[in-house]
């Protein structure tokens, strides 16, 4: 419920997958809530940016949904909450980890880190978060700021700040970076973010995503111009040139 009324917290939906392979550990129930405020050029779901759309959902409704899935969560499954920018909607979010969480879920969080800080109200609602939440997954789009701000439309430094507290709590987090030539393809920045990986100390995996071009058709959709009109997904030697730089092979607590 909320803190001022009886009505129930209310989240937007952007999406929902029941078998999930690709978020977290395990086979997840995965949900999508809707609303972003970066502008990342390569998003693929640049129709999950507008905060007022999606389908309205209670924790309730939404918990006893992923629930019917139960059996096939095994050992390391659960459910993934990923957007849009789960973060964005943190009243939603906080009510919905407490009731799966009082169910014994495990719980994986999927963010960009975008909207962190340190400030009031946010910082409390995420530390409460945190009593919730096993996992965190959380994307590393580029070290350099200024390219960041050009790939994203954003600064990295609160991102890199969010990274630094689930450090600071021991917080488990797997970083996952989208490899984009021409801008998050660079070797220094790279060995840059490798460096800056080896400062925390919660890292169980670290992931390169290659850039890829499923979603350009739903800017399309949108009426908008795709920004990276052009670029190719990167090839499999720069993959694996990003696979060494990053050093992905020695975070191995959950590999196979
Ligand atoms: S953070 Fe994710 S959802 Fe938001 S714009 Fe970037 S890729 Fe898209």
């Amino acid at each position: 419920m909320s803190e001022n009324s009886n009505q129930p917290v209310m989240g937007r939906v952007y999406s929902l997958e029941s078998f999930g392979s690709v978020d977290g550990p395990g086979v997840r129930f995965v949900i999508f809530l809707q609303g972003c405020a970066m502008r990342c050029k390569f998003c693929h779901n640049a129709d999950s940016w507008d905060m007022q759309k999606g389908d309205l959902y209670s924790s309730d409704e939404l918990l006893k949904k992923a629930l019917r899935f139960r059996s096939y969560w095994a050992e390391k499954g659960g459910i993934t909450i990923s957007g849009g920018e789960p973060l964005l909607q943190m009243d939603f979010l906080l009510d919905f980890c407490k009731k799966a969480k009082a169910e014994g879920v495990d719980i994986t969080i999927d963010s960009s880190g975008n909207p962190f800080t340190r400030k009031e109200p946010f910082f409390s609602k995420f530390q409460e978060l945190m009593n919730y939440v096993d996992l965190f997954l959380l994307d590393i789009k580029e070290i350099d700021d200024e390219i960041h701000k050009d790939l994203t439309g954003c600064s990295n430094g609160n991102i890199l700040e969010m990274a630094q507290y689930l450090s600071e709590i021991g917080k488990p987090v797997w970083i996952r970076h989208v490899l984009v030539p021409e801008y998050s393809d660079k070797d220094e920045d790279l060995k840059k973010l490798d460096a800056f990986i080896k400062t925390l100390k919660n890292v169980e995996r670290v992931e390169v995503l290659p850039y890829h071009t499923l979603g350009v058709f739903k800017w399309q959709e949108l009426g908008l111009d795709y920004p990276l009109e052009g670029i190719n997904p990167p090839s499999k030697e720069r993959i694996a040139n990003a696979n060494e730089l990053l050093h992905t092979a020695d975070y191995t607590k959950y590999l196979g």
